[in-house]
């Protein structure tokens, strides 16, 4: 593994996380260009370096086109640094997609909207399941065993359960030469069988996270369904459902599950499906699989395979 960060050269600072910087890179063989994420675990406790740990683990085992792919990660131990090297998508986050239709007070196109939400719920399927969303003529061509899978899913005591848990605009990259959308910043991210130690590792507004998480509940993978409501709501509006000055006052809000209504600009589907993931009975709320039996995603799924 002897001089992995000799294959590339740095190009641009594109970030800074909490514990190190984001770099776009070169790699000297073929000019593509990468992202590698320096983490340094120089004032990481245990904790925090074993979810680093997870953070690799998790994103080695994800392969799909949903989501932003790791290709390896090198040890710089006189430095305590763990770089994490991935692909780059050059279509900016949804945060800036989001910005920009604000300032120009122009709503994003339903189609647009329609092709994101697909895309991400096709990243979290495989997250939440382990294994990749069947269309129903996929389906068709399965053996009976696998169909019984494919047709109820089950997250119940799987040790592949991943639960992204920092579902947000940020977190989801475009690319600029197609309409591929892609899940990144697994750093949060856990095995559903890991305890949880999510509290102590949150910062920032939490604008997106679920009544479940916020009040210390255990929880599930609906978790990132509550947030990927918020974000396609925000996509729609412009502005996330729930708003506040003070953390307190955002968190009596999210509690209380109520937000203006979307914009009627946009399809009552549309609208409804949105609705329905920003819910607080978790019995009421759908699950990736549940969300994607709904014939308006069909014609999306199949631009993306
Ligand atoms: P953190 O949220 O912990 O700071 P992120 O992985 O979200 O770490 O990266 C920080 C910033 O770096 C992002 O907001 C984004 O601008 C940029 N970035 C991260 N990953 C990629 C990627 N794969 N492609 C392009 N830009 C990226
Ligand atoms: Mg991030």
């Amino acid at each position: 593994n002897v001089g992995l960060s000799g294959q590339f050269v740095a190009l641009e600072l594109i970030g800074r996380g909490s514990f190190g910087s984001v770099w776009k890179v070169e790699r000297k063989t073929d000019g593509k260009w990468f992202v590698r994420k320096e983490v340094s675990y120089m004032k990481m406790n245990s904790k925090e370096i074993s979810q680093v740990i997870a953070e690799f683990r998790i994103l080695s085992e994800l392969s799909h086109p949903n989501i932003v792919k790791y290709l390896h990660h090198e040890h710089i131990s006189e430095n305590k640094t763990v770089n994490l090297y991935m692909e780059y998508c050059d279509g900016g986050d949804l945060s800036k997609l989001i910005r920009t239709h604000r300032r120009s007070k122009e709503y994003i196109s339903e189609e647009k909207i329609w092709s994101i939400f697909t895309q991400v719920l096709l990243a979290l399927y495989r997250c939440h399941y382990g294994t990749d969303f069947k269309t129903s003529k996929e389906f068709e061509s399965l053996n009976s065993a696998n169909r019984r899978t494919a047709r109820s899913p089950s997250w119940v005591d799987s040790t592949r359960v991943i639960i992204h848990r920092d579902i947000k605009p940020d977190n989801i990259f475009l690319m600029s030469n197609s309409n591929l959308v892609k899940l990144g910043d697994f750093g949060l991210a856990k095995m559903l069988d890991q305890e949880n130690d999510f509290a102590k590792t949150y910062v920032g507004t939490p604008y997106y996270m679920s009544p479940e998480v916020l009040m210390d509940k255990p929880y599930s993978p609906l978790c990132d369904i509550w947030s990927l409501g918020c974000v396609m709501y925000e996509l729609c509006a412009l502005r996330p459902p729930f708003q506040a000055t003070t953390h307190l006052q955002l968190q009596q809000k999210i509690q209380e599950g109520t937000f203006p209504p979307l914009p009627d600009v946009f399809s009552a589907r549309l609208r409804s499906l949105i609705n329905a993931c920003i819910t607080i009975d978790l019995n009421q709320r759908p699950s990736t699989h549940e969300l994607l039996q709904e014939s308006c995603f069909n014609v999306y799924i199949k631009e993306v395979n």
